[in-house]
């Protein structure tokens, strides 16, 4: 048998359950929703988690349409899923967690015993550490956002070759390969020998069904690369960017972007004005460096000092 929480599949199997991860404030038990399929042949395990950050939800819709999809009995190896990671902010359609304003995302390898974000990571990082690979479905929050995938273990690590291996499986096109912060699956699972990448799902309000249909990809490339599926993938050459630049406005008012999503810009290249009101031109911002126009606030109204965009840069291919 094959168990995450309360779901347990025999070979050939599927299942879904939950996953205890705390107790609310009125005592009621929290647990995420989960998945495992058990596949009729032995094989390799994948974690799966999405909506670590509760308000994106592309990863999600990939759940949704990639699971009924499954067939246990053509697959080799098992899938462990968390549908839902981040619950307290999924019910209240936030990024943080509301119970401890903690980022889950920043709290990994997690504490049984810590706060609600740290007990949410403890028991989903023991259950991608059962894993060989691993897969944490985010997406560019509500910004706008290029499809890529994030390899966050930073280029000494000794999975920082896997990690990369599989970001190019997953095949969005665009690699972030650039160190991330303390308490980052995909930081904290290599360190415990899980090759762990971020695929980073664009950005929307809601649902994108681009998006959601990338990632459904992507993990089908996973799936028949690491042999859980028949079938041979051939990983295309991806963008990677080793840097990425933030932009931030010099002067509250309206943001106007000169560039469009997923273009490249050269450096001094104008990436965006912000005007007043009245539609006078207040500063004009540029790019430091080359590099691809990759992530821009939804919004047009800022203040001083407030996120605008970023800008991936040391592009090369790989
Ligand atoms: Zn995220």
């Amino acid at each position: 048998m094959t168990s995450l929480g309360t779901a347990s599949a025999a070979p050939g199997e599927l299942d879904t359950g939950r996953l205890e991860v705390g107790e609310a404030r009125d005592g009621s038990t929290i647990a995420l929703p989960v998945a495992v399929v058990n596949g009729a042949r032995d094989g390799k395990t994948l974690y799966i988690q999405a909506a670590s950050d509760g308000d994106e939800l592309n990863g999600v819709g990939v759940v949704q349409r990639v699971v009924p999809q499954l067939d246990p009995a053509d697959i080799a190896g098992s899938i462990l899923i968390v549908g839902v990671a981040n619950y307290y902010a999924f019910q209240v359609a936030e990024h943080r967690n509301p119970i401890d304003d903690t980022k889950l995302n920043r709290a990994y390898p997690g504490d049984d015993t810590g706060t609600a974000s740290e007990r949410i990571a403890a028991a989903t990082f023991d259950a991608a550490s059962r894993a060989d690979i691993a897969l944490d479905l985010h997406q560019g929050s509500t910004s706008q956002m290029i499809e890529e995938v994030r390899v966050r273990c930073g280029t000494r690590h000794r999975l920082h070759d896997e990690c990369l291996e599989l970001a190019k499986v997953f095949g969005c096109g665009y690699v972030l390969d650039q160190k991330g912060p303390d308490g980052q699956l995909a930081r904290a699972a290599p360190d415990d020998g899980v090759p762990t990448v971020d695929p980073e799902l664009g950005g929307c309000v809601g649902w994108d069904e681009n998006s959601i249909q990338a990632g459904v990809d992507g993990v089908f490339n996973v799936l028949q690369y690491y042999d859980f599926l028949d079938g041979r993938v051939a990983p295309r050459p991806q963008t990677r960017a080793s840097g990425f630049d933030q932009y931030g406005a010099p002067a509250g008012g309206l943001v106007t972007f000169e560039v469009e999503l997923g273009s490249r810009v050269s450096a001094g290249q104008t990436l965006f004005e912000v005007t007043d009101v009245f539609g006078f031109t207040k500063e004009t911002v540029t790019a430091d460096s080359a590099g691809v126009f990759w992530r821009a606030r939804r919004l047009p109204h800022v203040a001083a000092g407030e996120y605008v965009c970023s800008v991936g840069t040391d592009i090369d291919t790989y």
